[in-house]
């Protein structure tokens, strides 16, 4: 499915923001909202469906996210209009695709607008267990390889951005959402301010300061893609790990949140961890580190993160 025009993907252009011409046509707005678990899929559907609601629109909303917990696929469909009938969007017909995880984001293509879909999407990579199917630390994993320009081919208008990096620069690496929300308040014609009203409804009231910059730090990111030429970029300047590419695993261990409970260390498949002197787990052989992940899923502290870091093959810019 090739679309001709897809080559002027980088801008939002203001004939193709969907709210007012959906509203007018008296069609709900749909936006689906998808990741996995902990990354903050319904506090952003939640954020707009407040918004939404205070502009006098029926709003519905669905949500799946029952393995949340546990990196699992989490969902939400947020639909408004002068009148709503359904909580669910039907396939093909999504005005907005926001995905917090870019293989997520690539599995709920099909839900867009073939001709006016908006696809705006973290590039961070959560890469599930099974998808290191071969154990040699640094392996290539099985995991999505489509780059942004291939999935410009398909979608109308595609953003890929690097969300989480952002947030990390600002602090708060879980702030990551609100970027995206950022962006999708681009595309919709709420005011920015009553955007940040309904967000500071949302998040934990010491991190509001920090959201709103990610908010603002999202609003600014489309606007520079407006203005920057197609060609300028290049699919290796947005994917920070491409699927071939070598990466490096970085654990990191809340040390203060470790209960010494030991599931970690049985569970891991490669043995590497364990529990040191004062019973909190660090990880004993790093070299054999597959970064499978499953000790961040199954850790019910949250004591692990793993992190795939990119390590710029030879070569090829960093
Ligand atoms: S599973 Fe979590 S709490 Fe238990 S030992 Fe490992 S890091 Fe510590
Ligand atoms: S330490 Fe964690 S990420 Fe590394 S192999 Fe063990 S379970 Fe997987």
């Amino acid at each position: 499915m090739s679309r001709p025009n897809a080559s002027n993907s980088s801008a939002v252009s203001e004939e193709l923001r969907p709210t007012a011409a959906a509203a007018k046509a008296r069609e709900p707005m749909n936006v689906l909202i998808v990741g996995v678990g902990g990354q903050g899929v319904i506090m952003v559907s939640k954020a707009l469906a407040s918004l939404a609601q205070s502009k006098g629109f029926e709003v519905k909303q669905s949500e799946v996210h029952g393995m949340a917990k546990r990196g699992g696929t989490v969902f939400s469909h947020v639909r408004f209009g002068p009148q709503v009938w359904s909580p669910t969007i039907p396939k093909g017909e999504a005005d907005i695709l926001v995905a917090l995880e870019w293989a997520e984001g690539l599995r709920w293509l099909a839900y867009l607008k073939p001709d006016s879909g908006i696809f705006i999407c973290d590039t961070k990579r959560i890469v599930p267990p099974f998808a290191c199917l071969n154990r040699r630390p640094g392996a290539p994993l099985r995991y999505s390889r489509e780059t942004p320009a291939e999935v410009r081919e398909h979608v109308a208008q595609a953003y890929a951005i690097d969300a989480t990096r952002m947030a990390e620069e600002l602090g708060n690496e879980r702030a990551a959402n609100v970027v995206l929300i950022g962006a999708l308040s681009t595309a919709l014609d709420f005011p920015a301010e009553d955007w940040e009203k309904s967000l500071a409804q949302f998040v934990p009231k010491k991190t509001i300061a920090v959201n709103l910059d990610a908010f603002r730090l999202g609003r600014s990111w489309i606007a520079e893609a407006r203005t920057r030429v197609i060609e300028a970029e290049a699919p290796a300047t947005r994917i920070p790990v491409p699927a071939e590419s070598p990466y490096s695993v970085r654990l990191e261990i809340t040390q203060e949140w470790c209960k010494s409970c030991d599931i970690c260390v049985k569970l891991c498949p490669e043995r590497c961890l364990r529990l040191n002197a004062e019973r909190i787990v660090e990880l004993a052989q790093p070299d054999k580190c597959t970064g499978c992940r499953l000790c961040e899923l199954l850790c019910p502290d949250f004591a692990i993160r793993v992190h795939l870091d990119r390590v710029a093959a030879r070569g090829a810019p960093a």
